[in-house]
């Protein structure tokens, strides 16, 4: 996990006090990655923190996306992989250390993670916006009207973040 509040927070689920308050949450590696037996990672899968190929066929990226939070100078993260066409993959190795990169138009990809409390967003399409070197690409959804997407525009409220810490700490239903 990244980013975090100190201040903690009163869970309504399991009525306890958690001492942090998550702003970010992650996944390591994208489903694709997961779906491949393990015993054969060795010869199919290439992975780093950022990118991933598998069988040389199919190209991810890790990226975010970044939700505004009311009265914070940081936005709250969702840190997940997309699917990108290998000329898109490309673009991006040749680019990864050049300044010129964030001139780059959003690259059309589907999301290859599950966006914990969204509904089914495994394959949901995304926009890929390159950032500058240094810092992982934003994802917005391709629906403008997606709920994840209106999160976005708008923001969400202290006690939104604190409603989803609720359900990734302490429900079980946001994991199964
Ligand atoms: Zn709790």
């Amino acid at each position: 996990m990244g980013a975090e509040l100190h201040t903690g927070f009163d869970c309504s689920v399991c009525g306890q006090h958690h001492a942090v308050l998550p702003l970010s949450y992650s996944v390591k590696v994208p489903l694709a990655a997961l779906a491949v037996p393990r015993a054969e990672w060795g010869r199919r899968v290439v992975l780093s923190p950022d990118l991933c190929v598998i069988d040389e066929r199919f190209h991810y990226v890790r990226g975010r996306f970044a939700v505004p939070v009311h009265g914070l100078d940081e936005p709250f993260i969702w840190g997940v992989w997309a699917w990108l066409r290998p000329q898109d993959f490309y673009r991006t190795n040749q680019l990864w250390t050049d300044p010129a990169r964030v001139g780059e138009p959003p690259y059309a990809a589907l999301l290859n993670s599950e966006v914990p409390l969204y509904g089914d967003t495994a394959r949901m399409p995304v926009q890929v916006q390159t950032m500058p070197v240094g810092r992982r690409p934003h994802f917005f959804p391709a629906d403008a009207t997606h709920p994840l997407a209106v999160e976005q525009r708008e923001g969400m409220s202290m006690a939104r973040v604190v409603q989803i810490a609720e359900q990734m700490l302490c429900d079980d239903l946001a994991t199964s």
